[in-house]
Parts: C-alpha cells; sequence; structure tokens
C-alpha cells in the first residue's frame, strides 16, 4: 500500500530540480491557438454519402467538426490539424483527405 503522505512529504523535501510546465490559466484557451496550419491531410466531408452520424465529431481530438445551420456535419479547418481519426472512423467513408496544400 503507498503511504501518499509519506510519498508527498518526499517530493516536497526532493533537492531535485524539475522542469517547470505549462499552466493554463483559463479553461478553453486552446479556442485562441488555431491549430489548421499544422495540418498535411485535409479532410473533406461528402454530404451525399454522409449519415448523420456523428461519430466524426465524437472522435475528432481537437473538436474540429460541427454541425452546420443544416444539421450537416463541417469540418472547422481553423482547428483541424489532419490526424484523420474522423476519416477512419466514419462508418460509411464519407470523409475523403487530400494532402494540403499551402
Ligand atoms: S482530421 Fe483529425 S483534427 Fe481534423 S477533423 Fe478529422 S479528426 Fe478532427
Ligand atoms: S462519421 Fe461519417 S457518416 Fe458519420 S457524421 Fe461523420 S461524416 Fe457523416
Amino acid at each position: 500500500m503507498v503511504d501518499k503522505k509519506g510519498l508527498v512529504k518526499k517530493i516536497l523535501n526532493t533537492k531535485e530540480k524539475f522542469t517547470k510546465g505549462a499552466v493554463i490559466r483559463e479553461p478553453g484557451s486552446t479556442k485562441n491557438y488555431k491549430t489548421g496550419n499544422w495540418r498535411t491531410f485535409k479532410p473533406t466531408i461528402d454530404q451525399a454519402k454522409c449519415i448523420k452520424c456523428g461519430k466524426c465529431w465524437a472522435y475528432c481530438p481537437d473538436a474540429a467538426i460541427y454541425k452546420d445551420e443544416k444539421g450537416n456535419f463541417q469540418v472547422n479547418y481553423d482547428y483541424c490539424k489532419g490526424c484523420l481519426i474522423c476519416q477512419k472512423e466514419c462508418p460509411v467513408k464519407a470523409i475523403s483527405y487530400a494532402v494540403e496544400e499551402k
């Protein structure tokens, strides 16, 4: 069994130097950092094939998929990093991709 109090005491008393990590000062701050310019692959949703299951939306690690006013799933290219998880997860292969052109 781990002695948590002892472990905390040990960490606080250590002479070891730790590298400072990033600090997130306010929630939702990732909105301020558009990550779309990192993209190598650009996904495109074929609305004719899409069955609107929402799997791409659920699996996108960057929350870069959204539903437009017509109820169609779209890619927000300001934040899409081109990981293609959406394309792999789409059950009807409605998402294709191309090499990003800058
Ligand atoms: S390629 Fe990756 S980041 Fe872009 S929409 Fe698909 S899952 Fe999200
Ligand atoms: S996973 Fe495919 S079928 Fe489902 S909403 Fe996304 S694009 Fe449409």
